[in-house]
């Protein structure tokens, strides 16, 4: 485990021109987020749903990761075992700056991934609709596929592996998230050290429970996040 989180959210990736969940314009607007991202939302809007990650995916194509992502990315090829890279955001962005797929947690899906429904078999599709890949159906076994993202309702797998890094973790960095979905809160309250970036305050984030915070853009924030981190390293 790491002595380090850096926790991302949407925030992170708005300077790169993904829209967050609560900005105005973007593929968010298009769409009824509560008949495309809920647990009932195959069963119900199928086509729909499919319609509306299929889109979300061929958007990344074109987006590149900003100088946050980049810092981040040069962080944790650096200091492999001390920092765990976590992060609420299904973009590749991390990966664009240079990480390799495991060494990012994703708690909440890959968008460029299929899951089958039945064996749990995923497949990394790129850029290309579910339909693109086997026709929609899982290759082993057969049974339709669905995008590899945790839809509201559903649960979260990885939360085990975020409960599991919190217990070791010294200094948690939080960066570009309102705080509604994953409460940093309470990981604030529990660990050594902690940092709030985001370009504005939140109602669901207790700013006090930080000992820096900066509001600010995350690409203006990151490099005396850096310094920071390296200092704190360099203490060890
Ligand atoms: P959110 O939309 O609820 O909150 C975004 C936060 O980022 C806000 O607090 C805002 O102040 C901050 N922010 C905006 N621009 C910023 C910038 N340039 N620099 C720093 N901070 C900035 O996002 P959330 O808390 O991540 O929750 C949304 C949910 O929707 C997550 O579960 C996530 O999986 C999903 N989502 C993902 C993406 C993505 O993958 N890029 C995009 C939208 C939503």
């Amino acid at each position: 485990m790491s002595k380090i989180i850096i926790f991302s959210g949407a925030g992170i990736s708005a300077e790169s021109g993904i829209s967050t969940f609560r900005d105005s314009g973007g593929l968010w607007e298009e769409y009824d987020v509560s008949v495309v991202c809920n647990h009932d939302s195959l069963e119900k809007n199928e086509s729909l749903t499919i319609e509306f990650y299929d889109k979300r995916r061929l958007d990344l194509e074109d987006k590149e990761s900003n100088y946050a992502h980049d810092i981040i990315a040069d962080l944790k090829n650096k200091y492999p075992n001390d920092i765990a890279v976590i992060t609420q955001n299904v973009d590749n962005l991390f990966q664009k700056a240079g990480l390799k797929q495991e060494d990012v947690i994703h708690l909440h899906g890959f968008m460029n991934e299929v899951r089958c429904q039945e064996c749990s078999d995923i497949v990394n599709i790129g850029y290309r609709s579910l339909y693109d890949s086997n026709n929609g159906f899982c290759k082993p076994c057969g049974a339709k596929l669905r995008p590899n993202i945790v839809f509201f309702g559903e649960a979260a797998p990885m939360y085990e592996v975020l409960n599991k890094e919190v217990q070791d973790c010294e200094f948690f960095i939080v960066i570009g998230t309102s705080g509604n979905v994953v409460g940093v809160n309470m990981i604030a309250q529990f660990v050594e050290k902690s940092i709030l970036n985001n370009y504005e305050q939140s109602d669901a984030i207790d700013d006090v429970l930080f000992d820096k915070v900066l509001y600010k853009k995350a690409t203006d924030a990151i490099e005396e996040i850096a310094q920071d981190i390296e200092e704190f390293l360099s203490e060890q």
